[in-house]
């Protein structure tokens, strides 16, 4: 299928059955921001609960935190965003569009390109020292590289510290440096900052979280969480967008073990993305060059998927060495640091040794991963309808672990008690909370169609059999093969295939 047409069909089911809607659409959308409907918010939640299982309840040694969104300013100064969370952006010099040199098309500089100039005329020019062209209209008339803060700012405080200043200075006789100057000082003094991620949570609170749990190195720390970026480009639906949310975790170990616990969790993580999926070789770990490396950085690696548009990224896992908690060590006053009482020292050879640990850190996008799945889950395929007639069929084939609703609960007819029945079965779910919809819009065949769609595992169909020996029909959505199970085996069936573990 063509990539695009297969984005934007996934993109239009998302928003008939009520995954993802664009925000505000109703006074027009707000670029870049999106809303879960009822489907998607199962789907994410379920990711982030099975994110969560692995990270923290399946293991001795990962402890979980809520930490809050906005942090005191100097988190932000200390662990360098405020100086260097920045990203660098271009302008279109022909149709004005705004974006990132380093997510462009990249050409070899002088190659000849041909472009539809702002008249809509085709032109042909040379590619520029940038090495890339407009990705709207294929232009290498660009403007410099400007570099652009990637934090949404805000102040806090009952006053507006920008209106007061005005307000205070317009008539003081100040010469423009001045006033912008004193201005951008003013409005500094309140500042505070959405976090661009969750991970600084996780370094400021290493010590409350290390002395309440008492863990002993090697050990992690897990959030799941909102994050925002003042994003240039925005691409490709909920894969890059404003407000987003991460899992992420920070892993500290002894320094000089930190390429062993790198090989562990590249693996780790590659694993959790495959089992749920279709498609295990659609995942890669791609190894970040030297020049990609931040300078603090040792080793990088990010798990790719293969997406319509090609590869591209769904999670990084780095390796931090003590970069961040010797910076809010330092910063802040605290004395960051681990005493193992065990270990030689290194270089003294005697008993006890202190230590700043080094960080791995997987860091997987939430949002993202969504968006992964239901690419990795969408299919097509033919069926031959009651008439005899083959019938393409679109089918979201997510692991019943993640899919929104596990089971649906269909009368045949809405009449004869077969809604009553349908009831009973409902509250079996409901009372182990399983969520599974009684469904009687429409005619059955209409229902299985809409239930392959969203992904929903099995329609249990209650009829008059049912109510003379207590019997229903189970249908597998990727086979579509029913079966006549007694209503008890059938609820057990569902309730077994949730439980079953993956590997
Ligand atoms: P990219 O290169 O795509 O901008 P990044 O390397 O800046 O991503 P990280 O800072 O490593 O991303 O964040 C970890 C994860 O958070 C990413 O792998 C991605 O899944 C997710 N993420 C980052 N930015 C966004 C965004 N704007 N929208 C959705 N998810 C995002």
């Amino acid at each position: 299928m063509n990539p695009n047409d297969q984005m934007n069909e996934i993109v239009s089911l998302c928003k008939r059955r009520g995954f993802v809607f664009q925000s505000s659409e109703i006074y027009g959308g707000l670029k870049s921001s999106y809303d879960y409907g009822h489907l998607g918010v199962e789907l994410k939640r379920n990711i982030a609960q099975e994110w969560w299982k692995s990270m923290v309840y399946e293991r001795d040694d990962i402890y979980g935190i809520d930490a809050s969104i906005i942090m005191h300013p100097k988190v932000w100064k200390a662990s360098g965003h405020l100086d260097s969370f920045t990203d660098p952006l271009v302008d279109c010099l022909d149709c004005k569009e705004r974006f990132r040199p380093d997510k462009a098309p990249k050409i070899p500089v002088g190659t000849e390109v041909e472009f539809l100039d702002a008249k809509k005329k085709k032109q042909l020019a040379n590619v520029s020292s940038l090495g890339v062209v407009c990705p709207n209209c294929n232009s290498p008339h660009l403007s410099d590289v400007r570099q652009f803060r990637g934090m949404f700012q805000t102040n806090l405080g009952p006053t507006d510290p920008i209106h007061d200043f005005i307000e205070k200075n317009y008539d003081k006789g100040l010469s423009k440096t001045d006033f912008i100057k004193q201005l951008n000082q003013a409005a500094d003094r309140s500042a505070v900052y959405l976090r661009p991620e969750t991970a600084q949570a996780m370094f400021v609170q290493f010590l409350n979280i290390q002395q309440t749990t008492s863990a002993k190195i090697p050990f992690g720390i897990a959030q799941i969480g909102k994050s925002f970026r003042n994003e240039v480009t925005i691409e490709h639906f909920i894969f890059r967008s404003c407000e987003f949310e991460q899992m992420e975790m920070e892993f500290f170990c002894e320094p000089g073990t930190q390429k062993e616990w790198m090989s562990y969790w590249t693996e780790q993580r590659l694993k959790w993305h495959q089992k749920f999926s279709n498609h295990p070789e659609h995942f890669r770990l791609r190894a970040h060059d030297a020049d990609e490396l931040a300078h603090y950085s040792d080793q990088c690696f990010d798990v790719e998927y293969k997406f319509p548009w090609g590869w591209d990224e769904l999670e990084g896992i780095a390796s931090r060495t003590d970069y961040d908690l010797k910076k809010h060590a330092e910063a802040s006053g605290a004395k960051i640091s681990y005493f193992d009482p065990n270990k030689k020292n290194p270089q003294s050879g005697k008993n006890g040794y202190r230590y700043v640990p080094y960080v791995i850190e997987p860091a997987a996008g939430l949002t993202r991963v969504l968006l992964s799945t239901l690419v990795d889950a969408y299919t097509k395929d033919k069926q031959v309808d009651a008439k005899g007639q083959e019938k393409t069929r679109v089918v979201l084939k997510l692991h019943p672990k993640l899919a929104p609703i596990k089971a649906a609960v269909l009368p045949l007819v809405k009449k004869d008690g077969q809604p009553e029945k349908c009831q009973m079965i409902t509250e079996a779910f409901k009372k182990e909370g399983i969520l599974v919809r009684y469904d009687d819009v429409s005619s059955i065949g209409k229902r299985y169609a809409k239930h392959d769609e969203i992904g929903t595992p099995y329609c249990l169909t209650v009829d008059n059999e049912t109510l003379s020996d207590e019997s229903i029909t189970i249908r597998d959505r990727d086979t579509t093969k029913q079966t006549r199970l007694p209503i008890n085996e059938a609820i057990e069936l569902v309730k077994n295939r949730l439980q079953e573990k993956v590997q």
